[in-house]
C-alpha cells in the first residue's frame, strides 16, 4: 500500500472513463473529460506522481520556482473543482476486458469499470542494484530528495545519477545537508546546462565523474559508500550519511504484458499520436507512453499537454461507443 491516505469519495462501479494515474498526464486528462461532460473517475496510488517530489520546478510556463508539491496541490484542486471523484492510495492491479468495457481491479480490492481506461501511470525509480542497497533502504538510502531531505541536516549525502533529477535533488540536499557528493558514471552528463552550471558552482557540491557506487555500507544505518573511478579502477571508501539514487526509471512490463498492450523495445506502451493504443478503449499519456510516434521528453507541460490529447481521443471514442 502506498504512504498516501486513502480517500474515499463518492464512488460508483460504473464510469465513462477511468484515469488511472494522478501526476500531471492524469490529472490534466481528468480536467479535460470533465470539461468534455465525460464520467470519470481518477484511480492513483499518489496524487502528482514526480511532480510532488520535484523539489521546485521553474519550467512550467506561468508559475516561476514553484515547489512540485503545490504544483500538484494547484492541478489538483483544478480537478476537483469539476468534481471528479479520485481513489488515492491503491494501485491498480488488474485491468481486462469484460464485455463492452474495460475494468479495473485495486490492490484494496475495488472493482471499477468504464467504457475507456487512461492509463498515466508514469514509470518507477530504477534501482543501482549494488550490495547494500536494500538493506539500507529508509536507513540512509533514499529515492527522494524532497521526501527525505530533511533527516540529513548538516550531514554528508551521496546524490548517484548524471540527469536532471540528480541534479536537481543535489541542488535540494545543498540546502540542507553539510555536504554533498554528486556521483556519476560517465565524464558528461544528460542533465541541462542550467542545472549543471548551478551545481558547479556550488561550493557544498563535489561533482565525481567516471565513477560508480560498488557498495553501500554501514552498521545499523549508511555510514560509507565504495567507489571505483572507471577509468583508473581506483578504488577508495567516501564517509556518507545518506545515498540519493536518481538514476532515472522503467516502466512497469510485467503489468503493461499482463493487459495485452503492444509495448516498444524499452517497455513503454506504445501510442498513437492520439495516444491511443493497441487495445481499442485504453489509451496511455505521459512517462508511460512510448513507441515510435512518440518524441521523449519527460516535462509536466508534455505530461500535461499528452493528457489533454487523450482526453480527446478518449471522448471521441467513448461517444462513438455508447451510441452505437
Ligand atoms: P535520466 O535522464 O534517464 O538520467 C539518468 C541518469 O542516471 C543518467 O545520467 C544515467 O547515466 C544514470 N544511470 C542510469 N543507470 C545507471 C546505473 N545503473 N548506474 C549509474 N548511473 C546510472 O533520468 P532522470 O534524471 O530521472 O530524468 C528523467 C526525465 O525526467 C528526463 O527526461 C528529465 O529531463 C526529466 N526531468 C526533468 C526535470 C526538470 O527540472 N525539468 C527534473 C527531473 C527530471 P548515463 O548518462 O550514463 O546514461
Amino acid at each position: 500500500m502506498s504512504r498516501f491516505k486513502l480517500v474515499f469519495e463518492k464512488i460508483k462501479n460504473k464510469y465513462d472513463c477511468i484515469v488511472v494515474g494522478a501526476g500531471p498526464a492524469g490529472l490534466t486528462a481528468a480536467l479535460y473529460l470533465a470539461r468534455f461532460n465525460i464520467d470519470t473517475v481518477i484511480v492513483s496510488k499518489d496524487i502528482g506522481g514526480k511532480m510532488a517530489i520535484a523539489p521546485l520546478v521553474d519550467d512550467y510556463p506561468g508559475i516561476a520556482d514553484v515547489p512540485g508539491a503545490k504544483l500538484a496541490e494547484l492541478f489538483t484542486t483544478h480537478v476537483k473543482k469539476h468534481g471528479v471523484p479520485m481513489i488515492v492510495g491503491e494501485a491498480v492491479i488488474k485491468v481486462k476486458r469484460e464485455g463492452d468495457m474495460w475494468c479495473i481491479e485495486t490492490e484494496g480490492g475495488r472493482k471499477l469499470c468504464a467504457y475507456a481506461i487512461i492509463l498515466a501511470i508514469g514509470v518507477e525509480k530504477r534501482r543501482l542494484s549494488v550490495p547494500g542497497e536494500d538493506k539500507f533502504i529508509g536507513r540512509g538510502v533514499s529515492y527522494c530528495a524532497v521526501c527525505d531531505g530533511m533527516f540529513f541536516k548538516d550531514k554528508v549525502v551521496a546524490v548517484v545519477g548524471g540527469g536532471d533529477s540528480a541534479f536537481s535533488s543535489a541542488l535540494h540536499l545543498s540546502t540542507i545537508a553539510r555536504k554533498v557528493y554528486l556521483i556519476h558514471r560517465r565524464e558528461t552528463f544528460k542533465a541541462m546546462p542550467h542545472y549543471i552550471e548551478k551545481a558547479k558552482k556550488n561550493p557544498k557540491i563535489e561533482i565525481i565523474t567516471n565513477t560508480v557506487i560498488t557498495e553501500i555500507l554501514g552498521d545499523k544505518k549508511v555510514s560509507k559508500v565504495k567507489v571505483k573511478n572507471m577509468v583508473t579502477n581506483e578504488e577508495k571508501i567516501l564517509n556518507v550519511d545518506g545515498v540519493f539514487i536518481e538514476i532515472g526509471s522503467e516502466p512497469p512490463i510485467k503489468f503493461l504484458k499482463s493487459i495485452g498492450l503492444e509495448l516498444d523495445e524499452n517497455g513503454y506502451i506504445a501510442v498513437n499520436p492520439d495516444m491511443s493504443t493497441n487495445l481499442p478503449g485504453i489509451f496511455a499519456c505521459g512517462d508511460i507512453a512510448g513507441g515510435r510516434c512518440r518524441y521523449r521528453f519527460e516535462q509536466i507541460i508534455t505530461a500535461a499537454a499528452e493528457g489533454a490529447i487523450a482526453a480527446k481521443s478518449a471522448y471521441e471514442y467513448i461517444i462513438r461507443v455508447k451510441i452505437k
